[in-house]
């Protein structure tokens, strides 16, 4: 093959600005909505466990330490985590997740036990909206009694 044909391809490439980073010694910028590591904030968990039976990964695992106090412990497996999210969509707790990810990527390490994270918290009392009181029906209201 002759070198020539591919000679204005590098000359061209030369000149151009590489497509790719340095990395590690560079590093871009995650977009925003990143799926990244998921993290518990625990003061707002109400240790309701959906996050733990909907993880298609097995990667969280929620246990009660103590009934008295309500005390409770989540485990969040990184080396099973396939990082989808899903334990954020299911979290129940409003206007802010109790789950959510972070923009963490580089978790290599040599060894995957070392990959989880661990909370003890008490579980955080579930907020609820104060229920309309429904309107009386209109044949009471006007004293005629409903049929
Ligand atoms: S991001 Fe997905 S795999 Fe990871 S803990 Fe949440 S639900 Fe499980
Ligand atoms: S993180 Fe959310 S879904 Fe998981 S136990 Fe706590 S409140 Fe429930």
């Amino acid at each position: 093959m002759k070198v020539a044909v591919f000679l204005p391809e590098l000359l061209r490439h030369l000149f151009k600005k590489p497509a790719t980073v340095d990395y590690p010694f560079k590093k871009l910028t995650v977009p925003e909505g990143f799926r990244g590591t998921p993290f518990l904030h625990p003061d707002l968990c109400i240790a309701c466990r959906a996050c733990e039976r909907d993880c298609p990964a097995e990667a969280i695992v929620i246990t009660q330490e103590s009934d008295v106090e309500k005390k409770f412990k989540m485990v969040i497996h990184n080396d099973r985590c396939i990082h989808c999210a899903q334990c954020v969509d299911s979290c129940p707790t409003n206007p802010v997740k109790a789950m959510d990810m972070d923009h963490l990527y580089e978790l290599a390490c040599f060894d995957r036990h070392t990959l989880k994270t661990e909370w003890v918290f008490t579980r955080a009392t579930p907020k609820r909206e104060p229920k309309p009181v429904p309107a009386a029906p209109a044949s009471d209201r006007a004293g005629i009694p409903a049929k």
